[in-house]
């Protein structure tokens, strides 16, 4: 994906206030971020554990989503897949939740998904990034195919939580 400001990334945000999305905290090296390789950018909160965001250029919209990690439960060791990449991991995915866009998120209503909890899905998609043996289904579709596919769980994941 193309390297995007800190001003564009505040303004995609959908799932929260514009208060929020003004003042929740996006990384400063966005520059030191390997955004050729980048599906979405995915980062952690520093000042708020359980709170994640992404943004990606999905259907040719750049929306950025507000995630909550509800933290560590019992069933976080084992091992589980990230439904947006299909990477396995021991203990390296987590259940995120989006609240949906407006007004059913101020009514509690959200969207979980299973997710690398790095974020950084995109980099064990292209190999670049080590999630251990067993971690990558063996498959005979192509890197773009993995790409594409990784995109799409994304754009539809997202599409669940803008829908009314
Ligand atoms: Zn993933």
């Amino acid at each position: 994906m193309k390297q995007l400001t800190e001003k564009e990334i505040r303004a995609a945000f959908v799932n929260c206030t514009k208060g929020e999305a003004k003042r929740l905290s996006v990384p400063r090296d966005l520059a030191e971020h390997p955004w050729d390789d980048l599906d979405y950018f995915g980062w952690r909160d520093p000042q708020a554990p359980g709170r994640a965001y992404l943004v990606a250029e999905l259907e040719g919209t750049v929306r950025a989503l507000v995630l909550r990690s509800p933290g560590h439960t019992s069933g976080q060791a084992r091992r589980s897949m990230c439904s947006i990449c299909l990477t396995t991991h021991d203990g390296g995915v987590s259940l995120m939740v989006a609240p949906k866009a407006g007004k059913a998120g101020q009514q509690g209503n959200s969207v979980g998904v299973y997710l690398c909890s790095d974020l950084a899905c995109s980099l064990y998609v292209r190999g670049k990034k080590d999630a251990g043996a067993g971690a990558r289904l063996h498959e005979t579709i192509t890197l773009e195919e993995k790409i594409e596919r990784t995109v799409a769980n994304l754009a539809a994941f997202a599409a669940k939580v803008t829908a009314v």
